[in-house]
């Protein structure tokens, strides 16, 4: 299947793979981790072309959910920002069909019908990086194509197409800091910009579409209404961070017991904005070179691009994303078993007051500042020598912003299995970690 890798260059996409304009160009667009109708070349893509009549689908599976570790947080902060979502298609006389599956396999199925009964000639829809998803899309192309329906997929996760950052040899990158010089020069080279808002189509407007508020499986979330779903809660929070926050970044991100961070990360995990946009608003504030911003955004920008290199890992090396460790060697450690040791530190009950603290900010808003996230995991890999994948797992069923790339890449980071991993030998001190980040201890209270 295509995959229409999405250069975007003075705000216009390369132009669409070529197709018979004569015919009527039923469209069809497969949203998931990019909730939003702002900078989504996919969906650019199935309004743009000629007497296009463009229908959105979201599958809603589940089983699959279940089987990759999502918690009640996660869910139901997607289901309130597709219905956010579904809010702003319908104003573009775009339906929204929600479709109810169990697992992801049944997506061949379930899309070959609709777009039959839709008599849609191409789907369009973003990358996705794990191995199961890239399975699931090879099946939905090979079917589709047995029809003679296009598929084709859209760089809408991130800035640039990690799959083509490339070391000079034409490998992928296993160490951050080449990855981000190379991010650096390519995006100065390309300079691409979020794609415009995707003007009202001419279908009419249908019933509104009806998005459940739970799904089976999943209980509802009670620290849902900490987080405000949808593009525009988005926009205003970063809009918020790039007029107050940002500026002091680098003095002040790594003190959970402040407002330090930009706290977008739910946003950015369910897509209903794009890093893109982020990186839009600070050129946009600071200007076009990235070498003479102050150090605040600049430390900011590269923690986008943090986002950027583990999806780049997961692309290149996709052991990870089937419970393997990056690094060999690592899969001989003995990891303690240890049911009640981890039982207490999901509970917050390490008797560590960072520690627990971290925890409990977990339990309760599904959210955890980047230092504790870092403390907490360092302490269950290297002082209860739990292995990473316990923790993994934990926090993918209680984080709202859970995102596979990212946790993964942080838990094997921390654990010292993965590309750039901390030194095996080194290991937080909990103790003084909160002696530096939290001095007055009002993160611990
Ligand atoms: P900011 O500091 O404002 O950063 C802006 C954005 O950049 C974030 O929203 C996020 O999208 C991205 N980002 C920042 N730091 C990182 C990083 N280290 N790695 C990748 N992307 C980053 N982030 C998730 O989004 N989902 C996860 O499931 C997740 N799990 C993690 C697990 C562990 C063990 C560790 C150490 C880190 C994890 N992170 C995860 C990365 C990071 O902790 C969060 O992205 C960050 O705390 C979110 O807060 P913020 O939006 O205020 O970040």
């Amino acid at each position: 299947h295509n995959i229409h890798r999405a250069r975007r260059q003075g705000g216009v996409q390369d132009a669409p793979l070529s197709y018979n304009k004569r015919t009527l160009m039923n469209t069809l667009i497969w949203f998931r981790d990019d909730l939003r109708t702002v900078d989504h070349p996919a969906l650019e893509a199935a309004c743009s072309a000629e007497s296009s009549c463009p229908q959105a689908v979201f599958l809603l599976t589940p089983a699959s959910w279940k089987e990759h570790g999502w918690g009640a947080p996660r869910v139901s902060y997607l289901l309130k920002s597709l219905q956010a979502l579904a809010t702003e298609l319908d104003t573009l006389g775009i339906p929204l069909h929600v479709l109810q599956l169990n697992h992801h396999d049944e997506a061949q199925i379930r899309l070959e019908e609709l777009a039959a009964e839709l008599g849609a000639n191409e789907v369009h829809a973003g990358i996705e990086f794990g191995v199961d998803e890239r399975r699931r899309d090879q099946q939905v192309a090979d079917r589709l194509h047995m029809r003679g329906i296009r598929f084709t997929l859209h760089h809408t996760q991130t800035i640039l197409p990690v799959d083509e950052i490339k070391t000079g040899s034409g490998t992928a990158y296993r160490v951050f800091t080449p990855f981000r010089k190379a991010w650096e020069k390519r995006f100065d080279q390309t300079r691409p910009q979020p794609i415009a808002p995707v003007t009202n189509t001419t279908q009419p407007s249908t019933a509104a579409t009806r998005v459940p508020t739970t799904v089976e499986g999943f209980d509802d979330w009670k620290g849902i209404d900490h987080w405000p779903a949808g593009t525009a809660a988005g926009q205003s929070r970063l809009q918020h961070f790039i007029d107050s926050v940002v500026a002091d970044y680098s003095k002040e991100r790594d003190r959970p017991d402040r407002e330090g961070t930009s706290t977008l990360s739910p946003w950015l995990a369910v897509g209903s904005i794009s890093p893109g946009m982020c990186m839009a608003a600070l050129v946009e504030r600071y200007g076009p070179s990235l070498e003479d911003w102050p150090e605040g955004p600049r430390t900011w920008q590269s923690e986008l691009v943090w986002r950027e290199f583990y999806r780049h890992v997961m692309d290149a090396f996709p052991r990870v994303s089937r419970d393997m460790p990056m690094q060999g060697w690592t899969r001989n450690i003995p990891w303690r078993n240890a049911p009640e040791d981890l039982e207490r530190w999901k509970q917050g009950e390490t008797g560590i007051e960072i520690v627990d603290a971290a925890m409990h900010q977990l339990a309760r808003t599904g959210w955890m500042h980047n230092r504790a996230r870092m403390i907490v995991s360092m302490f269950l890999t290297k002082n209860l020598l739990i292995d990473w994948r316990e923790g993994e797992l934990h926090f993918s069923r209680n984080l709202v912003d859970y995102d596979f790339p990212s946790n993964n890449g942080g838990w094997q980071w921390a654990a010292s299995t993965g590309t750039d991993a901390a030194p095996y030998f080194r290991i937080f001190n909990p103790d003084t970690q909160a002696q530096r980040f939290d001095p007055d201890g009002a993160y611990r209270r």
